[in-house]
């Protein structure tokens, strides 16, 4: 089965109703027949046996095993934010004394899992320049628990060589953890290259629509069932079946989506690539990226629906965010709707200024996530900003 095939049909669990939209369980639990089934079931719950929604529960499942086909792993847990999965995937599997080597570009709430919540509790953490080989090569240890980097970084664009570094970890049987968020799940090859735990925050572009919170951790079944299922259900980070239910109507039209967003992010990459206005153009589908040829290779040769542009001063910056129509100002990604950030002022503010400027996080920077509005009406709306200031 196509990956866009699986993305309709994958999973689906009718009730006897045969309804053609997937049910909604809003139910926090499950009736038992017999106090024995109870007992038997708490004891081992089987494939279809539900017992608390904060353990599972059918529409999550449903999603669950969409996600897991999608990406080709062999099982998927789904939570309520991505922040719960990123957290999940890693405080599930970390104790005290152990040793992860992370890229520093991050997402400020993954670093600040990375820098302040694992460290706390006794994990030693080494960061690393992602795009650097050499540094990733000095930084794994033989003790080296698992590695941990986004595929590609927020908000400057850098792509990781995800075979490479997950040679490197394997080497010491590390595992490879990954948020593939910029990726998306469209033109992930993150199995194939070697990650072994993957996560999404499916807020971005599996629901794509702006509606709700959502992330999944995907991996092996033993992972899943065995490290993160317990941790996760405890803990109380699950998806809800609402939740649940959105993103599977997101994941029909995904590869629909993602697609035309990313060949009109190139289209603009490309045209704004003729100014001479701008200080950067940061695309990883234009042949000047640095890594562009990881991109062939690591995303089916797209370069995602997210685009970088610095434009000097704050000032200026500032004034071309005022003047775009059909960008609204904001800081989600993925959406169907164009959305432009300023990472200094907003996601990014609270990074000292020499890590700010590490990342290329400079005050002329704008994030630009590429919706579904017609190309030619965004390139014009840019345009016209960038010439009016
Ligand atoms: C948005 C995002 C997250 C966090 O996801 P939430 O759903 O907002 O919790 C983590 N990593 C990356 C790369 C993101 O873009």
């Amino acid at each position: 089965m196509d990956k866009r095939t699986k993305a309709i049909h994958h999973g689906v669990r009718r009730s006897q109703y045969g309804e053609v939209s997937e049910a909604i369980f809003l139910t926090q639990g499950f009736v038992y027949d017999t106090a024995e089934q109870a007992e038997a079931r708490f004891l081992q719950a089987g494939d279809d046996e539900f017992i608390y929604a904060r353990y599972g529960n059918p529409t999550v499942r449903m999603f669950e095993d969409r996600m897991a086909a999608l990406e080709g792993t062999e099982d998927a847990f789904a939570t309520a934010s991505g922040m719960a999965a990123v957290n999940g995937a890693l405080t599930s599997m970390l104790k005290a004394g152990d040793h992860v080597v992370s890229a520093r570009a991050l997402f400020g709430s993954c670093l600040y899992i990375l820098e302040e919540v694992l460290t706390r509790y006794g994990v030693e953490v080494t960061f690393v320049d992602g795009t650097d080989l050499d540094q990733w090569r000095s930084a794994i240890r033989p003790d080296t628990k698992a590695v941990f980097f986004e595929t590609i970084s927020n908000p400057a664009l850098e792509v990781v060589d995800l075979k490479s570094v997950a040679e490197l970890a394997h080497a010491v049987g590390a595992l490879v953890v990954v948020d593939n968020v910029f990726a998306t799940p469209v033109f992930s090859q993150a199995v194939e290259m070697g990650a072994d735990v993957i996560v999404y925050s499916t807020t971005k572009h599996v629901d794509g629509q702006g509606r709700a919170l959502g992330g999944v951790i995907l991996g092996t079944q033993e992972f899943i069932r065995k490290t993160v299922e317990p941790y996760m259900k405890h803990t109380g980070g699950s998806m809800s079946p609402f939740t649940a239910w959105m993103m599977l109507k997101g994941l029909e039209t995904i590869d629909l989506r993602v697609r035309a967003q990313a060949a009109s992010a190139q289209a603009i990459a490309t045209a704004l690539t003729a100014r001479d206005d701008l200080e950067r153009v940061l695309y990883p589908g234009l042949a000047t990226h640095p890594q562009n040829r990881i991109v062939a290779e690591q995303m089916h040769g797209s370069g995602g629906t997210v685009l970088s542009i610095d434009c000097g001063s704050k000032e200026r910056t500032f004034a071309v965010l005022n003047a775009l129509n059909y960008f609204t100002i904001s800081n989600n990604l993925g959406d169907a709707k164009s959305i432009v950030t300023h990472p200094a002022t907003t996601t990014h503010q609270r990074l000292p200024d020499d890590q700010k400027a590490a990342l290329g996080i400079t005050q002329g920077l704008i994030r630009i996530s590429v919706g579904l509005e017609a190309t030619d009406d965004l390139i014009s709306d840019l345009t016209a900003a960038l010439d009016a200031h």
